[in-house]
């Protein structure tokens, strides 16, 4: 089943054209609307007459997070108030969270994009939806929650956290799909490990994942802790939340399908903006083609990935490779560059190692340092664990290019997400 056939399946053509009318009609209405692309537009000496279409995107200017927290909390908003239906915020760990608004039309979109999505990852209406991404501002939880009820899915909005009901309910209320963030998929597979529960017999099939990188190494995992299958769901509360992107579940590893009749991706070299070609990585930049209360051109995400086509798709959209990491994120070590989902990927290759893993980074001397905090399945003996730490660290220098340290700890040391999104990261650099 394909939820909007007409749509994902448009040939690329119609696709262009449709994609090159909504542009030009959003960048007219930024224009009369939004003063701050008004006026960044002037300064650059933009022609909007010479914006004809999608190819010509790369001569607007970025906009970035940073223009966002100048204009906080609705400076950017192309609607008024009284047009607005819903406003999300980013968690805004650092700073001022960033706010984010919808038109009723957008929340349509939203409905819409989820719809797709939670399709291409395998439910279909009538099935009940787990759905333990959180609710409140975070677009997690309200965002799948609208997708489900458009598909025609029953939700059980559990939200995240409080493992232990949502073990029950996983039991009890047979939810065919659920959806949470991949940290957490593993802390819900490991607690039904723990409570002898045979996962095999639930009738959670399909579990729906994202709002953090994660690679193949955790979706291993999640398979067989939980008896599903798994895929990726991206987005960001300033394109839209859930959605942007769905990994198809008969193409897993093969990336995730963009929206793009309504999110047209282009992917730059995050040290000067330039547009890369596809298939080679970069920073993902999104123009919101119909977002009404809060548009965007050409968002800087600072997601790196690579976007490409896939001809043996069934659908037609674009589809971006699984997220190595934030480049504002990205570790610089001793001149190295360095994602966490790196080092994760490795450990596919270690059969007696756990997905729980952390980096600590530290300042020795002059030099920076990186430790992989890991842990084993099972109790080893020291000489077992020092083999494999030897080996571990050979992997990692060869497939990084990076010496770090490597300490395999006793299971469960190797703090799990308790609901929501997890650090992998503890960077104790002065
Ligand atoms: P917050 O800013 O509160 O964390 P968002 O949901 O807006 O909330 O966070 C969006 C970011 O989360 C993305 O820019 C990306 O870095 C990350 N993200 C979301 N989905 C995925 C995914 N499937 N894979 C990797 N990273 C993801």
């Amino acid at each position: 089943m394909i939820y909007n056939s007409e749509i994902e399946t448009l040939k690329l053509e119609k696709l262009r054209s449709l994609q090159n009318q909504r542009l030009r009609d959003l960048l007219l209405r930024l224009q009369q609307t939004v003063p701050f692309y008004q006026k960044q537009w002037e300064q650059a000496g933009v022609d909007l007459a010479r914006i004809k279409s999608v190819e010509d995107l790369h001569k607007l200017p970025f906009t970035k997070k940073s223009h966002l927290r100048d204009h906080y909390p609705y400076g950017l908003f192309a609607k008024p108030m009284a047009e607005v239906r819903r406003i999300h915020a980013s968690s805004g760990t650092t700073g001022k969270p960033t706010v984010v608004g919808y038109s009723q039309n957008d929340l349509e979109i939203f409905d819409e994009v989820v719809a797709r999505s939670l399709v291409c990852a395998g439910a279909r209406p009538g099935m009940k939806l787990h759905n333990a991404y959180g609710y409140g501002l975070f677009t997690g939880g309200l965002g799948m929650h609208g997708g489900a009820t458009k598909l025609g899915m029953a939700v059980i909005p559990v939200s995240g956290g409080m493992t232990e009901r949502q073990l029950t309910i996983l039991q009890d209320f047979e939810p065919e799909v659920m959806c949470c963030t991949p940290s957490y998929a593993l802390t819900l597979g490991e607690k039904f490990k723990e409570l002898g529960v045979d996962t095999a017999s639930l009738a959670v099939k399909y579990a729906v994942l994202g709002a953090e990188p994660w690679t193949e190494t955790v979706r291993q995992e999640v398979e067989s802790a939980l008896h599903v299958d798994a895929t990726n769901i991206y987005g960001l509360s300033e394109i839209i939340g859930p959605g942007v992107s769905q990994e198809e579940v008969d193409e897993k590893g093969r990336g995730s399908h963009i929206w793009e009749d309504h999110f047209f991706p282009e992917v730059v070299d995050p040290r000067n903006g330039e547009p890369l070609p596809h298939g080679t990585e970069g920073v993902l930049v999104f123009t919101t083609l119909t977002k009404e209360a809060f548009p965007l051109v050409r968002y800087w995400t600072n997601d790196i990935c690579s976007i490409y086509y896939d001809p043996d798709s069934r659908r037609s959209h674009v589809k971006m490779s699984a997220i190595k990491g934030r480049s504002d994120e990205m570790l610089i070590i001793r001149g190295v560059n360095l994602f966490h989902t790196q080092v994760e990927a490795v450990f596919t290759e270690f059969q007696e190692l756990t997905p729980n893993y952390q980096l600590v980074v530290a300042r020795e001397g002059n030099m920076d340092q990186v430790k992989v905090l890991v842990e084993c399945q099972q109790d080893l003996q020291p000489r077992t664990l020092s083999y494999l730490s030897q080996q571990l660290m050979k992997r990692l220098k060869g497939n990084i290019g990076l010496s770090m340290k490597v300490e395999i700890q006793e299971s469960g040391s190797i703090p799990r997400s308790v609901g929501g999104k997890l650090s992998r990261i503890v960077d104790t650099r002065p």
